[in-house]
């Protein structure tokens, strides 16, 4: 049986439900060879399962999952093999968990003033180890009763047309890209499809993004193809992972993309490319 890998998983650091733990011992189960965890705005999800995959037959690679935006489109870009103690990117991504949480409080006090009365300790209780958002705000929500469903809360409150819907700080794709390299990694488009910003790839690329995420579980065949041609066009690296953020949760179940682990070796050779280029 040929080696597989997973390179895109999250953990309850951001919004996945599994402890990194569960993660890590899920995938041994399955013999993949490597996986990374890419959890969004957080590295210590990533920590935690290196540390506890270190006497297992797995390797696990730093990754990470931003949000960009250019204030038209927005984006997620992936980052791996950086320094995960790198000052910029801790900082960074430390002053957008403090606006997230103030964004968040400012969500409640919306609420409040429609009449809603929702204890902002819940919705950090729920969130747990991830930055505060609006799937946290929506749960209690539900919780309370005032609305039927999750979908209902961003349909009726939450939405980018809700009455409460707070925008958010976000990186430019150019900054994201420079953070990653700066802190000593790659940069790859994360599921181009589900985001459906074709129109943003270029300036990326410009911007020297390194590698397209072709597997994906929302990825069909065609696309696929599609997003390959786009990457050997830009002399891109392909990568791929199930976007696990449970088992039988969102998205794939770990190692359902059944990524060939030639992939990881083609991130690896670019990684050092970039690296000798330093
Ligand atoms: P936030 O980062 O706080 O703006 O929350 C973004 C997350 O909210 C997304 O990753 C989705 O999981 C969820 N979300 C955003 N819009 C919707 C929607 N219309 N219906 C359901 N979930 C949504
Ligand atoms: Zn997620
Ligand atoms: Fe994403
Ligand atoms: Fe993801």
């Amino acid at each position: 049986m040929p080696d597989f890998v997973d390179l895109h998983l999250h953990t309850n650091h951001s919004d996945g439900r599994q402890p990194p733990r569960e993660v890590v011992d899920f995938a041994v189960a399955l013999k993949l060879k490597a996986i990374a965890i890419t959890d969004h705005d957080v590295v210590t999800g990533y920590i935690e399962a290196a540390e506890y995959a270190r006497d297992k037959d797995i390797e696990v690679i730093a990754g990470i999952e931003l949000s960009a935006s250019n204030g038209t489109d927005d984006t997620h870009l992936l980052g791996y093999l950086f320094r995960p103690d790198d000052k910029p990117l801790l900082e960074t991504i430390e002053r957008f968990r403090r606006i997230r949480y103030e964004r968040g409080k400012k969500m409640v006090e919306k609420l409040a003033g429609l009449g809603l009365i929702v204890d902002y300790g819940d919705v950090l209780k729920i969130a747990s180890h991830a930055a505060v958002g609006r799937p946290h705000l929506a749960e209690v929500m539900v919780n309370s009763g005032f609305v039927d469903s999750y979908n209902d809360a961003f349909d009726k409150y939450l939405g980018l047309d809700g009455p409460v819907y707070v925008p958010k700080a976000k990186l430019t794709p150019a900054e994201a890209i420079k953070l990653i390299h700066e802190a000593g990694g790659v940069a790859v488009m994360a599921h181009p499809a589900l985001t459906d910003r074709d129109n943003m790839i270029a300036e990326m690329v410009a911007d020297g993004l390194d590698g397209m995420e072709v597997f994906h579980p929302t990825h069909t065949r065609a696309i696929r193809k599609k997003y390959r041609q786009i990457a050997a066009r830009h002399g891109l690296f392909v990568t791929g992972g199930s976007d696990s953020h449970s088992r039988k949760g969102r998205y794939g179940d770990i190692g359902q993309e059944h990524v060939p682990f030639e992939y990881l070796a083609g991130m690896k050779e670019a990684w050092q490319k970039r690296a000798d280029r330093r």
